[in-house]
């Protein structure tokens, strides 16, 4: 059975995705940095009811040392790790000229060095099977830039410079590197979002309604399907046509 490891999966896009990859047929790595992120959510049981495997991974994927511990561990368990999705992602917004250096530092490494982190470590577990699908989570904060989010956007928009980068260096070894960049989607990041923030989201989004996770876990499931076996090095947005 081919294996999928998801990280930031407790909740959110990324416990949707899982969910989609188990009704795929994936066993599936779920990760988040705390124990405590899974207490409150049944994600396990409904992975394990799609009759895969399920096993949770605690870890920062900020820090090098846990995703190489992690990605041992989940080698070991499954056997092979064929799909790898990145998805933990934090926001810590707030206006360049009131910015702390350390908020702009929390966010890159948690979103973007996490991203090098798995690439690299389960790049090579892919590189040796000669097989594998890589998908990071951008955001259209990534691609036009968004006031209030310098730390995000750029972490965001290097995450679609590795993906190209990734898929050039890996494509010839059979392993397909792409990122979705979701729009406005109903999450516990979004919930955040003032009232008057919502709506002024709302009048940009040509369909005119937030984003399901589910939205997001089909096109993530789409690029990990044997479908899309000649698609690598793209973005897809994924916001309802907020831009275009
Ligand atoms: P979310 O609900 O906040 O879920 C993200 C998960 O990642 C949380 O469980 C979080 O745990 C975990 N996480 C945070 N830091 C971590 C770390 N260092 N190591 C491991 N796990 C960590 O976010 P979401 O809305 O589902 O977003 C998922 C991804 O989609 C993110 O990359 C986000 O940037 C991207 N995205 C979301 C939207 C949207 O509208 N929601 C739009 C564009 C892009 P904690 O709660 O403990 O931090």
């Amino acid at each position: 059975m081919a294996a999928a490891i998801i990280t930031g999966s407790a909740r959110g896009i990324g416990a949707a995705i899982a969910l989609r990859l188990a009704k795929d047929g994936y066993d599936i790595a779920l990760n988040d940095i705390s124990e405590a992120m899974f207490e409150s959510n049944d994600i396990v049981e409904k992975i394990t009811a799609q009759g895969v495997k399920c096993e949770k991974f605690i870890a920062d994927v900020s820090k090098y040392s846990d995703c190489e511990a992690m990605v041992k561990a989940v080698k070991d368990t499954f056997g092979s790790i064929d799909v790898l999705v990145n998805n933990a992602g934090i926001t810590r917004d707030g206006l360049m000229a009131r910015m702390a250096e350390e908020q702009y530092d929390l966010v890159i490494s948690v979103n973007q060095k996490s991203v090098f982190n798995m690439m690299k470590l389960v790049g090579n577990v892919m590189m040796r099977q000669r097989s594998g699908r890589i998908v990071n989570l951008s955001s259209v904060a990534g691609v036009y830039g968004n006031p209030g989010q310098i730390n995000y956007s750029a972490s965001k928009a290097a995450i679609i410079g590795m993906t190209k980068t990734v898929a050039k260096e890996l494509g010839s070894r059979g392993v397909t590197c792409n990122a979705v960049a979701p729009g406005f989607i109903k999450t516990p990041m979004t919930d955040k979002l003032t009232d008057e923030q919502k709506k002024a989201m709302i009048d940009l989004i040509a369909m005119k309604r937030y984003g399901e996770v589910e939205e997001i876990a089909g096109v993530v499931s789409f690029l990990a399907s044997k479908d899309a076996s000649y698609v690598t090095g793209q973005v897809i947005e994924i916001s309802g046509g907020l831009m275009m």
